[in-house]
């Protein structure tokens, strides 16, 4: 079992349901965020592209952050989701400084805090609150180890990326594109 999200940045309209979502569903506290919304243009006038799409921790199966974490404190769990275990942790923030998405950030509670990939929720059979709630349906989530699985058979059929290759993290979050 290895959990990924495949996201489809063709469907993506950039209307930041997802971030509410997980903010609401994960407590987040005001004025952080544990997913965002990234836009960029790509390509050359005319051909000018604008590309929309959410972006969180990749839960990358070669994680610099656990590497460094001096407590033990950031783990792999079963599954390969990578999680924080709030007590552990001592703020010291070695793992924000080795993530090169950004995806973590200094919890006001004194430790570090990202996407759990919604762990207490696919632990009762629901998916992710960011892909339940996306309405243009351009998030999936389920088992990339599992070739029937619909993550798999996108990422089978259609062109696709990771964010930050050359970073070597391997991550499980892959973008859907033209
Ligand atoms: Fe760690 Fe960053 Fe990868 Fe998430 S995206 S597993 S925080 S290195
Ligand atoms: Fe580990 Fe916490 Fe330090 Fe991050 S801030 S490296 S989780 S002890
Ligand atoms: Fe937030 Fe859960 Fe989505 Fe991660 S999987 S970004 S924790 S809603």
């Amino acid at each position: 079992m290895k959990y990924g999200m495949v996201i489809d940045t063709l469907k993506c309209v950039g209307c930041s349901d997802c971030v509410v979502a997980c903010q609401t569903e994960n407590n987040v506290p005001i004025g952080y965020c544990r997913d965002w919304v990234t836009e960029s243009v790509n390509g050359a006038y005319p051909q000018i592209e604008m590309e929309l799409k959410t972006e969180r921790c990749n839960h990358c199966e070669n994680a610099p952050c656990v590497r460094c974490c001096p407590t033990g404190a950031s783990h792999i769990i079963e599954g390969g989701i990578v999680l924080v275990t709030p007590n552990e942790c001592i703020g010291c923030g070695a793992c924000i400084e080795s993530c090169p998405y950004d995806a973590r950030y200094q919890h006001p509670g004194g430790y570090v805090d990202k996407c759990t990939f919604c762990h207490h929720r696919l632990e009762k059979g629901q998916l992710p609150a960011c892909v339940s709630v996306c309405p243009t349906h351009c998030m999936y989530f389920g088992d990339l180890d599992d070739p029937t699985s619909q993550v798999s058979q996108l990422l089978k059929s259609r062109k696709h990326k990771v964010l930050a290759p050359e970073a070597g993290t391997k991550p499980n979050i892959f973008y859907l594109v033209k």
